[in-house]
């Protein structure tokens, strides 16, 4: 029997009780996981320093012998081991000096050739090597890079080398243990790579920088095609479950769309356009769509939720939208009837009949008459929307509908009655049955978990649409939301301003009082930001500024005769919903508030956006800050204010670009994939080998997998491949 991957280490190595049960606790159980334990960096010994030049500033190597060892005690108590070190080239005596390092003088190896590398020191004029590493020279082992591993608690990094060198890794040499392919041959022939042993096997020990590289890229590649493989079977899955409410293809009516535009007070952009075409292709198919719309704030996400809804409730089927806050749907709740009220004034619906719900149009006509007529100002008490005549039912569900009116909506809702279903996460629970789901879209997607979509598959198989403000770079995007197909506003529609950036220092603090009394008396509004809520949060960052001290500073002190309101997330949601509700209608002029404003909510009268602390957010999330202002026609300002203590280097991006794609870019580099606002809740698989960064890769290895599948082929036949999917899938589920 030959010895796997999976193979539990203690078979293949020695080790004692205490190193096994480390080993344990830090998940290196397999001998995968130990061939996985990679150096931490190599040394280039492919050529020794001999003694002449022996440099201070940087590791030498050298070969010889130690002569004698022997223990010194210093001043202060500290052991000290010392050993004359004899190199070889010049036959030169050099001291190496240990500092407590306890037991050294015991197995230091004397009177045989080994390599050392060190530091230099030079005292008085006298050259001596600090703490050296040893290692015996038998010529092969030490050419090419001299792989250093991480030390684990009390497991040296010389534990580590000789468990893998001279225990594990012959044995893989000698056949003992089978490392197979896990991508199949046909793609590792296709972008140059290695095999996966002699990947491994390069990565302890490589030759020179370019081999270690394509071994490098051998693992990556694996890494991402197993990764990009579970999510394309996830999506199959998705796509392949036999739901009673799967939606029937729906073939693309292009005149549908051209009729509906017509009734538009703007023409839609070119990226909305192929948005909306990417989901109208998707309908044609069978299955349900599962697809994310990625786009910068104010891209015009809502039109294409309009246009994804129209032909799935003209069809007969019902659609939902969630959004993660009451405010936010109620938002959404507006677009959609703004698009179809302006549509049902053009008689747009007289020409396109729901195809199985004409009789019901008719049936609740009656109701009307008794029906106030619902407006704008009326938007945020959801209750009148109920009894509006609009000729597609379009109700609102959060969790403050309660009691009879619930009732009665949950009816209307299983008989068919509501074509479309607006609200919060409420929808997803239990007791909200429709009778025939079409299409579920989400808004915003960050806040809504992968536990909450498998809730809404198990209500039926409705076509799935993502929408998402966070701009991730798309080779993320990939990795991220593999089981999606991705479509992306990258176009914002024609003449919106670029809101004006500054990033102020406290002298300039003053300055802005100003000019935001000056615009305020112009008729506009400003929202301040501040990262926390209250001022005992702020231990440890006293130069921060809490959302109730600066609400407290700026009304009695600063603008004590304008009208400033507080809002933050421990305000119960229709305290919340009251005060944005009143901002948007002006009755305040200043709305100092955490970062709850972060999503959607428009202000078309706010110009101005100040955040304090603002070395507290990512480059994303101020962009996400930023979107709340320039929404209407006046030009608007963002002013970032930063503690003194803080450098603004990576501010300043904010100030030369409005893009939130570049921004993330630049977020993903200096702070890593984590950073990128809300990217952390959506969870990106954990990569070893990967680099989220490495975007050519990340497509070859997408595209491999789809052909993989395209192909038919049976993992079966390709049992590593299987392992490794297998595997993958077990430790996605426990992220
Ligand atoms: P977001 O992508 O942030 O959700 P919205 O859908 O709220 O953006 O759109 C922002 C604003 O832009 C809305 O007032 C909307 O009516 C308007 N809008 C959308 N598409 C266009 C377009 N093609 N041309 C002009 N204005 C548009
Ligand atoms: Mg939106």
């Amino acid at each position: 029997m030959h010895n796997t991957l999976l193979t539990p280490l203690d078979k293949v190595i020695t080790m004692a009780k205490k190193h096994y049960t480390e080993l344990q606790k830090n998940n290196i159980v397999t001998v995968q996981d130990l061939l996985l334990y990679l150096p931490r960096e190599y040394e280039d010994r492919s050529k020794f320093t001999d003694f002449a030049n022996i440099r201070a500033d940087q590791t030498n190597i050298l070969i010889g012998e130690f002569l004698s060892v022997h223990k010194e005690k210093t001043r202060n108590n500290f052991q000290l081991v010392k050993a004359p070190f004899r190199e070889n080239s010049s036959q030169q005596i050099i001291e190496c000096v240990w500092f407590n390092a306890r037991g050294i003088d015991k197995t230091l190896p004397l009177h045989q050739k080994v390599m050392i590398s060190a530091k230099a020191k030079l005292n008085y004029g006298k050259i001596s090597l600090q703490t050296p590493k040893v290692q015996k020279y038998e010529g092969e082992i030490s050419e090419g890079l001299f792989p250093i591993y991480p030390t684990l608690s009390f497991i040296t990094e010389k534990w580590f080398f000789r468990k893998l060198h001279e225990e594990l890794i012959p044995q893989i040499k000698n056949g003992n243990i089978n490392i197979p392919n896990v991508v199949p041959s046909y793609f590792l022939e296709k972008f140059n790579l290695l095999n996966k042993k002699e990947a491994l096997l390069i990565l302890h020990y490589p030759k020179d920088k370019i081999s270690l590289k394509k071994a490098q890229d051998t693992l990556a590649f694996e890494e991402l095609f197993v990764l990009q493989l579970v999510s394309l079977y996830k999506k199959q899955n998705i796509q392949n479950a036999k739901h009673k409410s799967c939606v029937q293809a729906i073939p693309l009516n292009a005149n549908l769309m051209k009729d509906f535009f017509k009734t538009l007070p703007f023409t839609p952009t070119n990226a909305q356009k192929i948005s909306i075409f990417e989901i109208l292709k998707d309908y044609e198919k069978p299955v349900p769509m599962q697809r994310l719309l990625e786009g910068d704030v104010g891209s015009g996400k809502t039109l294409v939720a309009m246009c994804a809804l129209l032909p799935i409730i003209l069809e007969g089927y019902q659609a939902c939208i969630i959004a993660p806050t009451e405010i936010l749907a109620k938002q959404l709740l507006r677009g959609i009837t703004e698009f179809l009220a302006e549509a049902e004034k053009q008689e747009f619906f007289e020409k396109y009949k729901i195809k199985k719900l004409e009789n019901h149009y008719n049936k609740n006509s009656e109701n009307t008459e008794n029906s106030n007529n619902t407006t704008d100002n009326t938007l945020f008490e959801s209750e009148e929307i109920i009894e509006n005549n609009h000729y597609i039912q379009t109700q609102f569900l959060s969790g403050s509908i309660k009691g009879k009116k619930r009732e009665k909506l949950l009816e209307n809702l299983r008989t068919n009655q509501i074509q479309i279903l607006v609200g919060t996460h409420a929808i997803l629970e239990d007791p909200v049955v429709f009778h025939h789901l079409g299409l579920a879209i989400v808004d915003e997607q960050h806040r809504f978990g992968v536990l909450q979509r498998e809730k809404l598959v198990q209500k039926a198989s409705p076509h799935f649409l993502q929408m998402s403000a966070t701009p991730i770079p798309r080779s993320l995007a990939i990795v991220a939301f593999g089981d999606m197909d991705l479509s992306v506003l990258n176009e914002l529609p024609p003449g919106r301003q670029e809101v004006e950036t500054k990033v102020i220092t406290e002298t300039g603090r003053r300055t802005i009082e100003l000019f935001i009394d000056d615009q305020i008396e112009k008729g506009r509004q400003a929202f301040v930001i501040c990262p926390l809520v209250e001022t005992s949060e702020s231990e440890g960052f006293e130069d921060l500024r809490s959302v109730e001290e600066e609400f407290t500073r700026l009304s009695t002190h600063i603008f004590p005769h304008r009208k400033v309101a507080i809002l933050h997330g421990k305000m119960k949601s229709k305290e919340k919903d009251t005060i944005m509700i009143d901002f948007k209608n002006k009755k305040y002029d200043i709305l100092v508030a955490t970062s709850v404003v972060e999503v959607g909510v428009d202000v078309p009268n706010a110009t101005i956006m100040v955040i304090e602390g603002a070395e507290r957010f990512g480059l994303s999330q101020l962009h996400q800050f930023r979107g709340r202002v320039g929404r209407g026609k006046h030009k608007s300002y963002c002013f970032l204010l930063h503690t003194k203590s803080y450098k603004n280097q990576r501010l300043s991006a904010m100030e030369t670009t409005q893009n939130g794609f570049e921004l993330a870019e630049m977020d993903m580099k200096m702070r890593g994939t984590g950073e990128i606002f809300g990217l952390k809740q959506s969870g990106i698989p954990d990569l070893k080998m990967a680099n989220l960064m490495d975007g050519r890769k990340i497509i070859d290895a997408k595209e491999s997998a789809e052909e993989f599948i395209q192909s038919n082929t049976s993992l079966e036949s390709h049992l590593p491949l299987k392992d490794a999917v297998e595997a993958r899938k077990k430790s996605m589920l426990s992220q």
